[in-house]
């Protein structure tokens, strides 16, 4: 029988197998060849003491005991070609899994993407990084994959169900994320890697007689009684079912403006909004080791911070590091930061969204737009921003004393957000409330993390797109929208997700309750 035991270790120790089994045979003082495999489950980064630690549980399996790798496969996808079929709007993380859940339960998905797929998308990428192009369907985050393709691909949620978290990280494996995923703490994927592996989940659903059609942007809804009959699309063809899952994320501002015109009920919904800093990453290293250098066996440090300043949360979004800042603007006329990093997060610096929670009430001056003032209040913060900083992709750029000071900075250094920057006095791109909170923030973060305040910090701004700033409303226990039958309001854009892992997580539990529904 192995022997489940937990341990700390050095990271060197951590990293070498076999230095991992010489620990573990003192642990257990027996000789090193008496132990056939340490079969680590979860692994994690202790940071508190200055000797930085490695907590380790694993499996020990001792010479003739039996030990067999585990193997993760994915699941036996029948063919669904001639199966009743479910319209799945979007393919980022929602759209996909659901589609995946719905062959697994027997049901053809249709999946009508607006977006490229993802070799096309690229292209879209380097026209907006280098030309200040953006293309309103192909973008960072319109396109095969969604708005996690081209991102740090952390797969981290605050969801409490371990269950479902380990199912889609199996089935991201199944489908050619390293395993290692299955054991870190604080996993994520890489934007060299995560475009493969949606690729291939792409070619399953089409292997298994599901279809997925790119540059398919759905522009209305075909409802009867208010019932679901369909969709029309961009070149006026209807596809007709009666089954709907509605994934089109944060970024969809036409689908909600397309509701809201067809009478369909949607809710303002409270996000969060800030800027994007920017940190050497050696200095978050420094910070967050107590060390001058990170040595051969640690990751580039992450961080998160949290701080309340006049009764709202500022906190660290979507940290990326040894990462790069992203343009993730949807439309021309606009701005908008993000981060993503490469697998290896090697890049020098560390960015991270720094946001300040919104209320309902922040929106009053834009009420007359009803449940759209939440998305009217966000796209002129972008539109500002993207005004000051000269009209193109440029972003207002402000080093983070200077902005605590109110002092435009003399100079911004070249920062990794390719389109380039503007040195801009940031209490002009937001209402002066917002400034006034991020301000006492970043001096509370400087106090909270030393070094954290610094003018080597370059702020981007704005981060916007944290969280959709609209909820699809629906049935706790159906999934179904409140009042229309067979729309099936998902992922991010709806309002039930944030974040790669979550958003599958509500693709499958939709397509669940479609199967269930259909069952009856
Ligand atoms: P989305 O991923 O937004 O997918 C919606 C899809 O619908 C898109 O492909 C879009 O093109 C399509 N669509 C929209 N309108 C239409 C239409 N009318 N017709 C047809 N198709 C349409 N999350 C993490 O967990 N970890 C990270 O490291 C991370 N990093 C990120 C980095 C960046 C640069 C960005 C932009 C986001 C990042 N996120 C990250 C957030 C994450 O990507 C989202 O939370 C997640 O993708 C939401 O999934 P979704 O399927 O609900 O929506």
């Amino acid at each position: 029988m192995p022997r489940e035991f937990q341990f700390q270790v050095s990271p060197e120790v951590a990293a070498n197998e076999s230095l991992l089994a010489q620990h573990v045979a003192k642990l257990f003082q027996v000789s090193p060849k008496e132990i056939q495999k340490v079969d680590v489950l979860k692994r994690s980064i202790d940071a508190r003491q200055k000797a930085i630690k490695m907590n380790i549980k694993a499996n020990i399996f001792l010479v003739g005991e039996e030990y067999k790798a585990q193997k993760i496969e994915l699941p036996d996808y029948p063919n669904v070609a001639n199966k009743q079929e479910v319209i799945v709007v979007g393919a980022g993380p929602a759209g996909l899994f659901a589609a995946l859940q719905l062959i697994e339960l027997g049901l053809k998905p249709i999946v009508l993407e607006r977006g490229k797929d993802v070799r096309g998308r690229r292209r879209d990428l380097k026209a907006i990084n280098v030309d200040h192009i953006v293309n309103e369907d192909s973008n960072y985050c319109f396109g095969e994959g969604g708005a996690g393709t081209y991102s740090d691909g952390k797969l981290y949620t605050r969801s409490k169900k371990r269950g479902d978290i380990d199912r889609i990280l199996a089935l991201l494996v199944g489908f050619g994320a390293t395993p290692d995923i299955m054991v870190e703490a604080h996993p994520h994927i890489g934007t060299n890697k995560l475009p493969q592996i949606i690729q291939d989940i792409r070619e399953k659903i089409i292997e298994c007689g599901g279809q997925v059609l790119f540059e398919t942007r759905v522009t209305d809804f075909v409802i009867k009684n208010n019932e679901m009959q369909g969709v029309v699309v961009q070149n006026g063809d209807v596809i007709s079912a009666n089954k709907v899952i509605l994934a089109t994320g944060h970024s969809a501002r036409d689908i909600f403006e397309l509701l809201h015109k067809k009478g369909v009920h949607i809710e303002a919904k409270p996000f969060a909004l800030g800027v994007r800093a920017e940190h050497p990453q050696e200095l978050i290293d420094q910070i967050q080791y107590s060390c001058d250098f990170r040595g051969d066996y640690l990751p580039p440090a992450p961080y998160s911070i949290v701080k309340q300043v006049n009764g709202r949360g500022m906190y660290s979004f979507c940290m990326c590091p040894g990462g790069v800042i992203a343009p993730c603007a949807t439309a021309p006329g606009e701005v908008v930061t993000n981060g993503w990093s490469p697998s290896k997060r090697d890049q020098a610096t560390a960015n991270s969204g720094i946001v300040v929670e919104l209320k309902l009430e922040d929106f009053k001056p834009y009420e007359k737009f009803g449940p759209l003032a939440g998305m009217e209040f966000q796209k002129a913060i972008e539109q500002k921003a993207w005004h000051l900083a000269g009209e193109t992709q440029k972003v207002p750029a402000q080093r983070m004393i200077d902005f605590t000071q109110n002092k435009v900075s003399k100079d911004i250094p070249k920062t990794s957000y390719v389109p380039g920057t503007t040195s801009v006095e940031m209490g002009q791109v937001f209402p002066g409330f917002l400034s006034q909170i991020m301000r006492e923030g970043f001096v509370q973060f400087g106090k909270a993390m030393k070094g954290y305040m610094t003018n080597e910090a370059i702020l981007h701004a704005p981060e916007s797109r944290t969280s959709s700033p609209v909820r699809i409303p629906r049935d706790n226990f159906s999934l179904e929208h409140v009042q229309i039958k067979g729309l099936y309001p998902c992922g991010e854009g709806a309002g039930y997700a944030g974040g790669i892992i979550s958003a599958a997580i509500d693709g499958e539990k939709c397509a669940l309750k479609i199967a269930e529904s259909l069952s009856k």
